[in-house]
This record gives structure tokens, sequence and C-alpha cells, in this order.
């Protein structure tokens, strides 16, 4: 499958990681836009949020534990942000369900 992040995942694209298991890979964003800027993927392909369902939820809940996980090994102390844009209205520019952990600055919201 032509998926630049399904390619990052099997190492057919290189990238500067920041945790991987079995089931998901962190990876530093190439154009951060905060100080600690990760992705952290499912290795499945999965479209985006939109293609959740009960059969593959689990997964989410792993990429959750493994946000804390990176939020805490980053010293992210004052809070950060874990955000997933679907679909156009959403921003999504890759098709491959990826969360972006942001941290190391304040936040504005609403998100523009
Ligand atoms: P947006 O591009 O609007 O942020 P997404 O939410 O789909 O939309 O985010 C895709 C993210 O993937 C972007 O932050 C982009 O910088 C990042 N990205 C794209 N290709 C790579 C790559 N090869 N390695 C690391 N990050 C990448």
């Amino acid at each position: 499958m032509d998926c630049v992040f399904c390619k990052i995942a099997n190492g057919e694209i290189p990238s500067k990681k920041a945790y991987e298991d079995d089931k998901v890979l962190a990876f530093y964003d190439l154009d951060p836009q905060a100080p600690v800027h990760i992705l952290i993927i499912p290795k499945e392909h999965i479209q985006s949020v939109e293609e959740i369902t009960p059969q593959n939820s689990a997964i989410v809940a792993h990429i959750f534990e493994v946000a804390a996980k990176l939020a805490k090994e980053n010293n992210l102390t004052n809070g950060f942000r874990v955000v997933s844009n679907v679909g156009k209205d959403g921003g999504q520019s890759v098709p491959h369900l990826h969360f972006h952990l942001l941290g190391g600055r304040s936040m504005k919201w609403p998100p523009g």
C-alpha cells in the first residue's frame, strides 16, 4: 500500500523513533509545531478516527498509554496536547491514523 506512515512503520522510510513495540510506533514530526512534537501511530493501517470500531479500538487506549509515557520522558509536567486531525475539515494530510503529542510551550485554544 502506498502509505507514507505504513512505510515508516515497516522501516522503508526512516524516522527518528521515540518509542516502538509490536503494535505502535512513535516518531518525531519532520516539521515540529512545538518544542516536543511526536506522532504516535498504529502499525496496522487505519485511515483515521472515523475508522475506529469496537474491533480495533483497543489500539487507541494503547496509544494513549504511550502518549502518557512519552510526556513523562519529555518532562512535559506543565501539560501538553494530544490531537488527531480527521479528514479535510480536520486538516488531516496523511491518511493513516496518528496522534500528535505536542508540548514544551503554552498551547492556544481554539485551534485555527
Ligand atoms: P498536517 O500536515 O496538517 O499536520 P496531519 O494531522 O495529517 O496534518 O499530520 C501529518 C503530520 O505528519 C505533519 O505534522 C507532518 O509534518 C508529519 N509528517 C509527514 N511526513 C512525515 C515524515 N516522513 N516523518 C515525520 N513526520 C512526517
